[in-house]
This record gives structure tokens, C-alpha cells and sequence, in this order.
């Protein structure tokens, strides 16, 4: 995990004692990436990739007062899920199966996606 997005997870704000363990996490993190893990590569820039899919192909939540990201549900055509209030409805046709599936080979696709929904609900709830 890179600072930044520790960073934003944390809210912005780092404590003292924080950025000291931050600063002992990256050197041992560069040491271990000395060795080089390439699949865990692959899978992070496959991430990036579905990542800017999902904030492409998401709507914003149609609860009131809610607002925040809905992204679709890959199995579906026309589905989304609310990152804040776990609202489910349906909206425009999103192609997110599809899109995915045409960038990339392999059968772990939705296992991707399913993680990085899994990290846009993490940020949310850092976020309130
Ligand atoms: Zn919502």
C-alpha cells in the first residue's frame, strides 16, 4: 500500500506517531520489493484500470440526502449499489462486465472488481 492512499485512508490527518510507523512500514516495504512480487504487480495495475471503470460507470446514489457513489453490480445490466447506505436500485444500463472483460484475459475478473468495491466502501466510510 502506498503512503497516499494510507494517508487518504486515514483522513488527511497523520499524527506524529503515525508518520513514524508509516516511515518504518515503507522501508520495509521497499526491501521486500527488492525481491519483487509480479503478479501482485499485475493485479495492481489491474486495479488502477477497474478502478477508473467504476468511477466511469457509477451513478450517484438516488437516496435522499445521500449522494455518494453507487457503482453498478457486475452480474447485472442495469443495477447499482450504494457505497454509504448500501441502497440497491436500478438506473441506466451500465457496462461494466463487459468493459472489464474486454480489457483483460482471465477468469479472476470479478474477484477484482469485487475488491476494489470493497476498497470505494472503505474510503467512504473514512470519509463521514
Ligand atoms: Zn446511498
Amino acid at each position: 500500500m502506498k503512503f497516499k492512499e494510507i494517508q487518504k485512508m486515514a483522513g488527511g490527518s497523520l499524527g506524529f506517531f503515525d508518520r513514524v510507523a508509516l516511515g518504518a512500514m515503507t522501508v520495509i516495504e521497499s526491501a521486500a520489493s527488492g525481491i519483487s512480487n509480479i503478479s501482485d504487480n499485475i493485479i495492481n495495475s489491474e486495479k488502477k484500470i477497474v478502478h477508473k471503470t467504476i468511477k466511469e460507470e457509477s451513478l450517484t446514489c438516488t437516496s435522499e440526502g445521500c449522494n455518494c457513489l453507487a457503482v453498478p453490480l457486475y452480474t447485472t445490466i442495469n443495477k447499482y449499489k450504494c457505497t454509504s447506505c448500501d441502497r440497491q436500485f436500478a438506473d441506466a444500463d451500465h457496462k461494466i462486465k463487459y468493459t472489464i472483460e474486454s480489457k483483460f484475459n482471465g477468469n479472476d475478473k470479478e474477484e477484482i472488481y469485487g475488491s476494489c468495491v470493497e476498497d470505494l466502501v472503505l474510503l467512504q466510510k473514512n470519509n463521514k
